[in-house]
């Protein structure tokens, strides 16, 4: 008989969210107004604390590109960014019809390399431009390397855009991912630690920026009595049944967290002598990560096995994997754009693979893992 798929990180209900979704039923609040968006942006203020200004919208991208507005990115700007990233880090750049400059990952956290973003800001400096953002990931909920990030955006005056999309629950010297940037972004799709079902948040760090962006999201109509614009906008804004299910969610986030860091000790139990096939761990005590997803490399090569041998392996036992990241400035859509670095994100690309991190993974589930990854070795 066929095995029951294990996905790479499918959503995991709380039991809440059925009773969020009502009240907005019976209230009529199916629409992008209503109790539920209230309450899922007080909760989150509250989550990440002082100086958070939280705007619930339609998706994480949808919250890169508000950002970039908020920043007033404009044609022809530059903005730096993380090359080792999902797509959406970088594609409202393009909405913008500015100029990415992308920059290579440091190997320790596969994050925004300083050395490499410091090449990057004295480039545009030499063409007589100061970049407008610097757009640094924490990839697979690993925390970037923040003091030395925000260093570098400090010494230059350039902010920050922190793409946490898929960091909610990690941090920093005990600070929550979230609250780094100038303007911070979480995702709330379907495959994060949380969800809405599709959705994600602009974090500001003011009240001013937090209505821009709600203004932003909602056509830039300027409430007058009769329609009124003089700027763009866009339909961003998250629906009211969305936000009843992100506060089911935020019920048993603390409970996800501590699910995935099990998951990551159940691979380092079976992975972390291993040579071959090396699991990406913190760098110190300083970084906490909820192991978004747990993430390997295949190096050294004691046994033959490759990534592509890997990924067929898990998948003739129905076992979803997936390769790394391929980094942007390899992208034909990127093409001809400037790339800063000594290409460690590409060599992650060639050489990694993300393993089955869901928070509802069973004890059986983990058992056909752990066959897999033992009988390689035999
Ligand atoms: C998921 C993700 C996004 C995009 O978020 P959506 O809500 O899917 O639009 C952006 N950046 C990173 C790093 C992500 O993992």
């Amino acid at each position: 008989m066929e095995k029951n798929k294990i996905w790479l990180s499918p959503p995991h209900l709380g039991g809440n969210e059925l009773k969020y979704i009502q009240s907005a039923l019976d209230t009529n609040g199916v629409s992008q107004y209503g109790s539920n968006i209230d309450e899922f942006e007080k909760r989150l203020e509250n989550y990440f604390g002082k100086d958070s200004f939280v705007t619930a919208l339609s998706s994480g991208t949808a919250a890169i590109h508000l950002a970039l507005r908020l920043l007033n990115v404009e044609e022809g700007d530059f903005v730096i960014c993380q090359s080792f990233t999902f797509v959406a880090s970088a594609n409202p750049i393009l909405y913008q019809r500015a100029i990415p400059v992308f920059v290579d990952s440091e190997a320790s956290t596969w994050n925004m390399c300083p050395n490499a973003l410091e090449d990057a800001v004295k480039y545009c400096l030499q063409q007589g431009k100061k970049p407008k953002a610097i757009i640094a990931v924490s990839s697979y909920g690993m925390p970037f390397m923040v003091d030395e990030i925000l260093g570098i955006s400090r010494k230059y005056e350039i902010p920050v855009i922190e793409d946490s999309a898929g960091a909610l629950g990690s941090t920093y010297k005990n600070r929550p991912c979230g609250t780094f940037g100038d303007l911070s972004v979480v995702s709330f799709n379907g495959n994060k630690i949380i969800t809405t079902s599709g959705g994600g948040i602009l974090i500001s760090r003011s009240k001013t920026n937090k209505e821009r962006a709600l203004s932003f999201s909602t056509q830039a109509n300027e409430n007058k009595e009769y329609y009124s614009y003089s700027d763009i906008g866009y339909n961003y804004r998250m629906s009211n049944i969305s936000a009843g299910i992100g506060i089911g969610q935020l019920d048993v986030l603390e409970d996800r967290v501590l699910k995935r860091r099990e998951n990551h000790e159940f691979y380092q139990d079976i992975l972390g002598n291993d040579e071959t096939i090396r699991l990406l761990e913190e760098p110190s005590e300083d970084f906490f990560s909820n192991y978004w997803l747990n993430t390997v490399t295949i190096g050294g090569n004691n046994y033959g096995i490759t990534k592509e041998k890997l990924k067929k392996i898990f998948s003739k036992n129905n076992i979803e994997t997936r390769y790394l990241w391929k980094p942007m400035h390899l992208q034909t859509l990127y093409k001809g754009y400037r790339f800063f670095g000594n290409n460690i994100c590409g060599m992650l690309f060639e050489a990694g693979l993300c393993l089955p991190s869901g928070t509802n993974l069973s004890a059986e589930d983990k058992n056909r893992i752990a066959d897999v990854l033992k009988n390689l070795r035999k």
